[in-house]
């Protein structure tokens, strides 16, 4: 398996792939030498090379792990490289525009398989990664109508190993149902955030100080890697432009419900926002312990297994 950018994904797989035993051999690269360095000093592949084509020679299994606005320039890079027979993959946020993306570089004979791993945190870089990160989270399959089925069971049987749930759908259907679980998400988080400190000196300190009381948890998602997201944003203009449009109006009516104090109004609101947690619980997204944040360190408190500690994902 060649591993092309070894950062959050890229670790996380490396790390399951071994432990679960899945491939038998793995070399990595990743664009800056002090990435390289990191991955040969923690022992994630069994060779780190210098160039995304070197990774790639003799592989039978290639995965992309790289933000989504590069996956162009690597399929580029990879192309003349790959195998006959091999699998490229990647695990992008966005899946239409990596498929436009990377889909033409790549040679007859190649199996293209997009991927997206629905399982991430806030932290970024190799030493961020974690075997147990897709347990139970799903991966998403977005291979274009032409894929040999071969090739996507492959894949299905590579993530399913590494302990995630497999589904398939068209490109299109994954970036709008994403826009709204995720990526709308991280925008209203990044921008709360940022209007909190745009406030006046004297609220912010108390926005900080009081900050369990909710904004705690936007700060998580609004510390995602800013590489990442720009990309997300600008991968997926369209599907997040409509739902944020929808959004805008409800968030209007919400207003009006609290400007004209209609307590019906909002208490049927947050009855049915209530439900909808609750049935994320019961399939098993989430855990229903309450979230007391991250424990003070001179409490005695265990944190939470590592999978329920840090769920959202790109
Ligand atoms: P990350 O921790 O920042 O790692 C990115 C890796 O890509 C780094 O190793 C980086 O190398 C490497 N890289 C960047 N450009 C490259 C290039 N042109 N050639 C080779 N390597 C390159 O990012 P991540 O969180 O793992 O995200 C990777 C992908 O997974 C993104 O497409 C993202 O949309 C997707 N994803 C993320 C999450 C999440 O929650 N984070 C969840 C699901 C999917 P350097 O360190 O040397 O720069």
């Amino acid at each position: 398996m060649a591993l092309i950018g070894v950062g959050l994904i890229g670790s996380s797989i490396a790390r399951a792939a071994r432990s679960q035993g899945t491939v038998s051999e793995i070399v990595a690269t990743a664009r800056s030498t002090a990435t390289r360095r990191r991955v040969a000093e923690l022992g994630l592949a069994d060779q780190v090379v210098e160039s995304n084509a070197a990774a790639v020679a003799g592989a039978d299994l290639v995965i992309v792990c790289v933000p989504v606005g590069a996956c162009g320039e690597v399929a580029v890079e990879i192309g003349p490289h790959l195998a006959p027979g091999a699998i490229v993959s990647d695990v992008g946020s966005v899946k239409a525009a990596v498929l436009r993306d990377m889909a033409p570089h790549l040679p007859a004979g190649v199996h293209f398989v997009p991927a997206h791993p629905v399982a991430g945190t806030e932290n970024s870089g190799p030493d961020a990664g974690f075997a147990a990160l897709f347990v139970g989270r799903w991966c998403i399959l977005t291979p274009p109508e032409d894929t040999d089925n071969a090739a996507v069971g492959k894949l299905a049987a590579f993530w399913r190993a590494l302990g995630a749930n497999v589904e398939t759908m068209p490109a299109a259907h994954h970036d709008l149902v994403l826009a709204i679980t995720s990526h709308l998400p991280h925008l209203i988080a990044y921008t709360i955030v940022a209007t909190a400190d745009e406030l006046a000196e004297v609220t912010r300190s108390e926005v900080l100080k009081f900050s369990a009381g909710g904004f705690r948890d936007f700060t998580r998602i609004a510390a995602s890697d800013p590489t990442m997201w720009r990309d997300v944003f600008l991968a997926n203009k369209d599907a997040v432009l409509e739902m944020l449009g929808t959004f805008n109006e409800d968030l209007s009516r919400i207003a009006r419900a609290v400007r004209r104090g209609d307590g019906e109004a909002l208490f049927e609101h947050f009855t049915r926002t209530r439900a909808i947690r609750r049935n994320i619980v019961q399939i098993g997204q989430d855990s229903p312990a309450p979230d007391f944040g991250r424990p003070h360190p001179d409490l005695p408190v265990e944190p939470l297994p590592r999978p329920y500690a840090a769920s959202d994902e790109g």
